[in-house]
């Protein structure tokens, strides 16, 4: 049996996805700039996509630009504020420490070209408030890029406040908002977002494939230059059938959203209730402000890889930290920012569930997390130290 309880990392792509995706393939397969009739069908499903995503976020269509997935849609919308605040003289750009790294790393970089970059603390719950936001804006903030729901410890952070503090200042505001669409209600115009990016993977859709939304009137600098697709601001031709997967995966998770996390949650909770059990374990990022589907706890006494490894041997697909920080053996920017310890943060276990689980899989997950814990301890040299009180216990 396979339980698959990692869709923070990637889900997986619904029947009514493939199914849209699949005429796109072999016969509705013109390239949109075509101007025969194959190329003007293909033109039309992409401005009835754009549309159609418009629509679930309270955008116009022309405010949707298609990407290569939502690392692109970051570092567009990251360059792009970069590029207009430095035709005004503005170079400080604020953040948060817990960011994903395809927000952090071009943020690097941009230092490296004299920008300012303040990363605010999202303190024990992993949250950051309007208030610290407003306190840190200044006269030569040119961005505010803070993002929707965290993707290992899965908090929401207060958008529409942090949208109304930038509305009111004058600065842009972008929200990498990848974990959030399809699971959490957005509506960029109540929420006063500048810029979002989504990705279709995250929502069941396919992946490689994702969207930014950059509101009318931002000049967009384009990443990828060389043809005049996206109205210039994105070269290469575009991916219909993935397009076309990600639209029609975005309207079910939209469309759905309360049913299913109504759900979600409750399994969550569960997960949460009896995890919590585990002696010396702590869950990650507050309780209440969090993704239906997220649960991310740090055990004492253990390392993450032993976990996830004796986990897949039961069954189990979950996670340790990011999928991208888990090759190394850095442990978790996310959970240091909260001010987890090292050795604590490299215990940890993130389990991202959707509405395709069920609780009989989450009583399952609950047995063997009990079970490969209580095992690893066994054997660690750390909590036999604990245990004889050479060591005192964190969690
Ligand atoms: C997955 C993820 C990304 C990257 O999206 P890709 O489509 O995989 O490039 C960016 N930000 C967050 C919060 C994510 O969870």
């Amino acid at each position: 049996m396979k339980i698959y309880a990692d869709n923070a990392a990637t889900t997986r792509v619904s029947d009514h996805a493939l199914k849209a995706m699949m005429p796109y393939f072999q016969e509705q397969y013109g390239n949109p700039s075509s101007l025969y009739e194959l190329g003007q069908k293909a033109q039309e499903a992409l401005d009835d996509a754009r549309g159609r995503m418009a629509r679930l976020l309270n955008c116009q269509a022309r405010e949707i630009i298609f990407t290569g997935g939502g690392s692109e849609a970051n570092n567009q919308a990251i360059l792009t504020a970069a590029k207009l605040g430095a035709k005004q003289g503005k170079k400080h750009i604020i953040s948060t420490a817990f960011e994903h790294h395809a927000v952090l790393h071009p943020l690097e970089a941009l230092k490296e070209e004299g920008f300012d970059i303040t990363l605010l603390d999202v303190h024990e719950h992993g949250l950051v408030t309007a208030e610290e936001v407003a306190q840190a804006i200044r006269s030569d903030t040119c961005l505010v890029t803070i993002m929707f729901a965290n993707n290992e410890i899965g908090t929401i952070q207060p958008i529409k406040e942090i949208g109304k503090v930038c509305k009111e200042k004058g600065v842009l505001f972008h929200t990498d908002a990848v974990q959030a669409v399809g699971h959490e209600p957005i509506d960029v115009q109540d929420m006063n977002i500048d810029m979002l990016s989504l990705s279709a993977h995250k929502f069941h859709g396919p992946k490689g494939v994702g969207a930014l939304y950059v509101k009318r009137g931002i000049v967009i600098a384009p990443l990828i230059r060389g043809g005049a697709q996206e109205k210039n601001k994105r070269a290469g031709t575009e991916n219909v059938p993935l397009i076309m997967g990600m639209a029609a995966a975005m309207e079910d998770a939209c469309e759905n959203m309360e049913e299913n996390s109504v759900k979600i949650r409750q399994m969550r909770d569960y997960l949460i209730d009896e995890i919590s059990q585990i002696p010396h374990s702590v869950l990650n990022g507050d309780r209440q402000q969090r993704l239906s589907g997220n649960v991310n706890f740090c055990f004492e006494g253990i390392e993450g890889e032993g976990l996830l490894l004796l986990l897949d041997d039961k069954g189990v697909c979950a996670s340790s930290g990011s999928a991208c920080t888990s090759g190394s053996l850095d442990p978790s920017h996310v959970l240091l920012s909260i001010g987890r310890p090292h050795e604590i943060a490299h215990g940890s276990l993130r389990l991202s569930i959707c509405e395709d689980n069920t609780i009989e899989e989450m009583q399952a997950i609950v047995r063997a997390v009990k079970e490969v814990v209580e095992y690893l301890r066994s054997i660690s040299p750390v909590w036999t130290d604990l245990k004889q009180g050479k060591q005192q216990h964190i969690i």
